[in-house]
C-alpha cells in the first residue's frame, strides 16, 4: 500500500491486507500462506524521520523439518522500523549504515510503499527450520516411522542424536 508524507499530520494508522500472491515461491520460502497477512501499521513523521510501527499478522502452512508433517503456525509479529530520507545521505556512508543498522531504512519523494516492508519482515520471521512442536520427535532413522505418530524400539542412533541437538542449537 502506498502512502503519501504529506498527507500525514499527527499519525496514519494504515489496516490493510497483502495478497498471498506477493510471496511467491522461491527455494526459500518452504511455507504457503493460508491467508492474506493483515498489518495495522501507525505512521509517525518527526522531521525527517518516518516511523512504521505495528502488528503484522499471518497463518501459515509449513512442513516440520523434523517429522515432515505439514502444520499451521499462526504469527503476530510486531514490525518497527524507522525510514530516513535518501537525499540526506552522504553517498560514501550509505553502505556502511546498511550493514550496521538493519532497522533503518530509506525512502525518496513523498511515497512510500509499504508493501516491501511487511513483505520482509514476514520473510524474516518464517523459521528457518520450522517445528511442529518443540518436542517434535521426529522420523526414526532406522525404520522411518514418524514417532509421534507411533514410537518405535529401534535404538537411538547415537550420531543422529547429537546431530539432531546441534541443529537445535543452531537454530
Ligand atoms: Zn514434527
Ligand atoms: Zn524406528
Amino acid at each position: 500500500m502506498l502512502i503519501r508524507l504529506s498527507e500525514i499530520e499527527d499519525v496514519l494508522v494504515v489496516k490493510g491486507e497483502m495478497d498471498t500472491a506477493r510471496f511467491q515461491k522461491t527455494d526459500d520460502t518452504q511455507f504457503t500462506l493460508l491467508a492474506p497477512v493483515r498489518y495495522e501499521l501507525a505512521v509517525t513523521k518527526f522531521d525527517d524521520t518516518v516511523s512504521i510501527e505495528g502488528p503484522v499478522t499471518f497463518e501459515a502452512s509449513l512442513s516440520c523439518s523434523r517429522c515432515l508433517e505439514d502444520f499451521d503456525l499462526s504469527m503476530s509479529l510486531q514490525m518497527a522500523i524507522k525510514l530516513t530520507p535518501k537525499s540526506t545521505l552522504p553517498e560514501a556512508a550509505e553502505m556502511e549504515l546498511h550493514n550496521d543498522d538493519l532497522d533503518v531504512y530509506y525512502y525518496e519523494g513523498d511515497e512510500i510503499d509499504l508493501d516491501p516492508f511487511v513483505y520482509e519482515e514476514v520473510m524474516l520471521n518464517i523459521p528457518v527450520r520450522p517445528l511442529c512442536s518443540e518436542e517434535c520427535r521426529g522420523i526414526c532413522p532406522t525404520c522411518g516411522r514418524n514417532r509421534n505418530i507411533e514410537p518405535c524400539d529401534c535404538p537411538e542412533a547415537p550420531s543422529s542424536l547429537l546431530g539432531e541437538k546441534l541443529k537445535s542449537f543452531l537454530n
